[in-house]
């Protein structure tokens, strides 16, 4: 039976204007899930309203009984891990192992944030004349507006507000409209924990009305989005008027580098998380693998059979490695990408179609796929796919490898196997992007400084980054 799920402004549970809502379907089943309210722009002054209202009181909080609200946010998220889980896992489709580690990886930043904010201060430094003293201050920014995607429903939310509200900011976020269910979830949880009304509000709908009422809003003084390069591109024009400061994490486009010296199982095994986790539908998926010529077929060979490992599914049901596509638009852009390969060229190895694993499922289920004889010019080496879609070229030597890695203008995420030493650190000095996984196919933790380079954004979130993301700076000079 779908449920309705209200927003959250100022600590009531509210409709939209007129009680327009929408709904969510499972994109494995099309079935419906629950409804939301479809709030705009009314709705999002009304939020910013009731953050701004609660910014003062927050922030003259101390910093340790924040925390202590933060964590206890965080413990409340484990507690119903699996609640959340199920959520998730009908909204979004991912496998429910998957929505359960999402959900103690969305409870670590939250944790972390509680961890780290209480020793989170400024500076005294010698001042320039011996009468007087500098005192470097890091206050909250203020009221914070959070625009997260779909594929990590729960993570991008914690990412963005266990940091802000522990360094005493105020918020108003917008899930995605594909899967908003989980925010709303973590909302409610953030009462309980004792995150006062107005200090974290949650709304749902019309994305550009509400993110053109936030940017318009001078009130608002950070916004951090985690999404399409698309939609970041129009956020800092929109960002200009007020001079918001943003946060992106936008596309990527990650390239996986296998050298000859590599450890293959460990660089299949690498490839397989990095890759069909979330049924590719990561920002840090590897998007382009090059291989070495001498390991090349091999390299292919084995990948090939791990693939076999993956059964496609609902992600409710045991055994299950890999969910639908999110939407159709997602199954269109995949379809595209494995037919513009084939078309130029690229040898389709294993998949390539779209199934209904059992009746009562969707049509948005990719067979795990693996295309040889990638080259520059196909989509799947300059667009993000989002997709089960492993495409793999070859490279010759150390020069051609880094440079097609760098020929992107994109750089979120990076792999690279070998086992020489020198090679790893050179790698890792090259090659253009935020996130560098040497041997390491699982490279998301919430203690390091997660974010992109070039077009792939601005910022970093995780760890003491966070913190300062959500700070000014200030100084006093005392004479
Ligand atoms: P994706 O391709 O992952 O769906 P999007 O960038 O379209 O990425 O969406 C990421 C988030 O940005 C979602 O919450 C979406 O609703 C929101 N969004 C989409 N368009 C706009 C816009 N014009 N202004 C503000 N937010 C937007």
């Amino acid at each position: 039976m779908p449920v309705h799920m209200r927003n959250l402004i100022a600590g009531n549970w509210i409709e939209a204007s007129g009680r327009a809502t929408f709904e969510i379907r499972d994109p494995a089943t099309d079935e419906p899930v629950a409804s939301v309210p479809l709030c705009g722009a009314t709705e999002a002054v009304l939020a910013v309203d009731a953050a701004a209202e609660a910014a003062a009181g927050w922030r003259q909080r101390p910093a340790l009984e924040r925390s202590s609200i933060v964590r206890r946010w965080g413990d409340l998220v484990l507690a119903h891990t699996n609640e959340l889980a199920d959520v998730l896992t009908r909204e979004q489709g991912k496998p429910l192992a998957e929505a359960r580690g999402e959900i103690a990886y969305a409870a670590s930043f939250l944790a972390g944030a509680a961890d780290l904010a209480p020793h989170f201060g400024g500076d005294v430094i010698p001042g320039p004349a011996a009468s007087k003293h500098i005192f470097v201050l890091r206050p909250p920014v203020g009221v914070v507006a959070a625009i997260t995607p779909w594929n990590f429903p729960a993570a991008m939310i914690t990412r963005k507000l266990g940091p802000a509200l522990a360094v005493g900011c105020t918020a108003v976020v917008k899930p995605a409209e594909q899967a908003p269910l989980t925010g709303l979830a973590l909302a409610r949880l953030a009462g309980e924990a004792g995150v006062p009304a107005g200090v974290l509000n949650a709304i749902t709908g019309d994305a550009a009305a509400i993110g053109r009422a936030w940017l318009g809003d001078a009130r608002v003084r950070k916004l951090s989005f985690t999404g399409s390069t698309a939609v970041g591109r129009v956020l800092i024009r929109q960002a200009a008027e007020h001079i918001t400061r943003l946060s992106l994490e936008l596309g990527g486009l990650a390239p996986f580098v296998v050298f000859e010296d590599a450890d293959l199982a460990a660089a299949v095994r690498g490839a397989m998380l990095a890759k069909f986790r979330n049924a590719g539908q990561t920002c840090i998926c590897p998007n382009r693998f090059y291989v070495q010529r001498s390991i090349y077929e091999e390299f292919l060979g084995r990948l090939h059979h791990a693939l076999g490992e993956l059964r496609l599914g609902h992600g409710l049901d045991a055994g299950v490695t890999t969910g639908p596509l999110i939407d159709d638009d997602a199954v269109a852009k995949v379809r595209m990408h494995i037919a513009d390969a084939r078309d130029r060229g690229a040898s389709l190895r294993k998949g390539g179609d779209f199934v209904r694993p059992s009746a009562t499922l969707s049509g948005r289920f990719c067979t795990p796929t693996l295309l040889s004889g990638l080259t520059p010019e196909m989509a799947i080496a300059r667009e993000e796919t989002f997709g089960p879609v492993a495409a793999v070229g070859i490279f010759d030597d150390e020069a051609e490898a880094f440079a097609l890695a760098n020929a992107s203008p994109y750089g979120l995420a990076a792999y690279a196997y070998t086992r020489d030493l020198a090679r790893a650190m050179r790698a890792a000095e090259a090659i253009e992007a935020g996130i560098v996984g040497i041997n390491d196919g699982g490279v998301s933790t919430a203690v390091a400084p997660f974010g992109g380079l070039k077009e792939s954004g601005w910022g970093r979130e995780g760890g003491r980054w966070a913190l300062e993301a959500y700070t000014d700076v200030k100084y006093v000079s005392i004479a």
